[in-house]
C-alpha cells in the first residue's frame, strides 16, 4: 500500500488547489491567493506572488496573524491581510480563495449579484454579497462578506470562504462558471431558476457530496496534466485513485 502522507500535506493540497483553479478558468495573474487555516493556531498557510499553474508545495508558506513568516522561505505578500482578517472574524472558515477570474469580473462590472441561471449557482443563493468599495482591506471586506460564503469584488474578482480547502476551491470554480452562464444568459434575455427549485437543488448539492466528487475528479485530471506537481511532492502514481476510493 502506498504512503498517502504526501497527498494530505497542506502544502501539496494548496499547490494542487491553485493548479485546479487555473485549469478550470480561474486564472488570476500572480496576485490571487489560496490559503488554509493552520488548525489550532493563530496562523494560516498561503502562497506568495505567482501564477496558479506554477505552484509547487515548496512555495507554500505559513504566517501568523501578524503576517510574520513561520515556515517556508518566500516573502509574504501584503495582499494576504484580508485572509487573516477573515480567519479572525469567521471561526467557521478554514480556507479562503481569492481569484481574479474573468467571468466573475465581467459580471461584477454590472454591480449585480449572481443570479440563479445554472444548476450549480444555487450554492450561492442568499449566500453571497457584492462589495462596491475600492481597495481590499480586511476592515472593509469582513463586514461586506458578513456570514456569506462568497463576496464579489466589483471590477476586481471574488473571495470564496468555506469549511475546507477542497470546498472553497470547488465553490470558486462554480462561482466563475455560474458568472459565465449568467453573462451569456443576460444577453439573450434568459430566465432564472424558480425559487422552489433553487431551494431543492441547493439542499441536494450540499447533501450528496458534489464538492468532494468534483475535487477528486479534478485531482485525477491533475495527475495527468501536472505530473511535475506529483513528482515534486513524491506522491506515487496510484495515490490519487486510492484517495478517491477512501473518500467515495
Ligand atoms: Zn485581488
Amino acid at each position: 500500500m502506498s504512503d498517502l502522507t504526501g497527498i494530505h500535506d497542506v502544502r501539496f493540497k494548496i499547490a494542487a488547489a491553485r493548479r485546479i483553479l487555473y485549469r478550470e478558468g480561474c486564472d488570476s495573474g500572480v496576485a490571487g491567493h489560496v490559503s488554509m487555516r493552520a488548525p489550532g493556531e493563530d496562523a494560516f498557510w498561503v502562497t506568495p506572488f505567482g501564477y496558479f499553474d506554477e505552484t509547487l508545495p515548496s512555495h507554500v508558506i505559513k504566517v501568523d496573524f501578524n503576517l510574520n513568516l513561520l515556515e517556508g522561505s518566500w516573502r509574504p505578500s501584503p495582499a494576504i491581510e484580508f485572509h487573516e482578517a477573515i480567519y479572525e472574524a469567521r471561526p467557521d472558515v478554514n480556507s479562503v480563495v481569492h481569484t481574479h477570474s474573468k467571468w466573475v469580473i465581467v459580471l461584477s462590472t454590472t454591480h449585480k449579484k449572481l443570479g440563479m441561471y445554472d444548476a450549480a449557482s444555487v450554492f450561492f443563493h442568499d449566500d453571497h454579497a457584492v462589495y462596491k468599495g475600492g481597495g481590499a482591506a480586511g476592515k472593509d471586506l469582513v463586514p461586506a462578506l458578513g456570514k456569506n460564503r462568497a463576496l464579489i469584488l466589483v471590477n476586481h474578482g471574488s473571495i470564496n470562504v468555506s469549511d475546507s480547502l477542497e470546498n472553497a476551491t470547488i465553490e470558486a470554480i462554480v462561482l466563475e462558471k455560474s458568472a459565465k452562464y449568467q453573462v451569456h444568459a443576460m444577453q439573450i434575455g434568459g430566465q432564472e431558476i424558480p425559487l422552489a427549485e433553487v431551494l431543492r437543488g441547493r439542499e441536494a448539492y450540499f447533501k450528496y457530496g458534489y464538492r468532494t466528487e468534483m475535487w477528486n475528479a479534478n485531482m485525477r485530471r491533475l495527475r495527468k496534466s501536472d505530473p511535475e506537481l506529483f513528482e515534486a511532492a513524491g506522491i506515487p502514481a496510484d495515490a490519487v485513485d486510492m484517495l478517491v476510493a477512501q473518500t467515495a
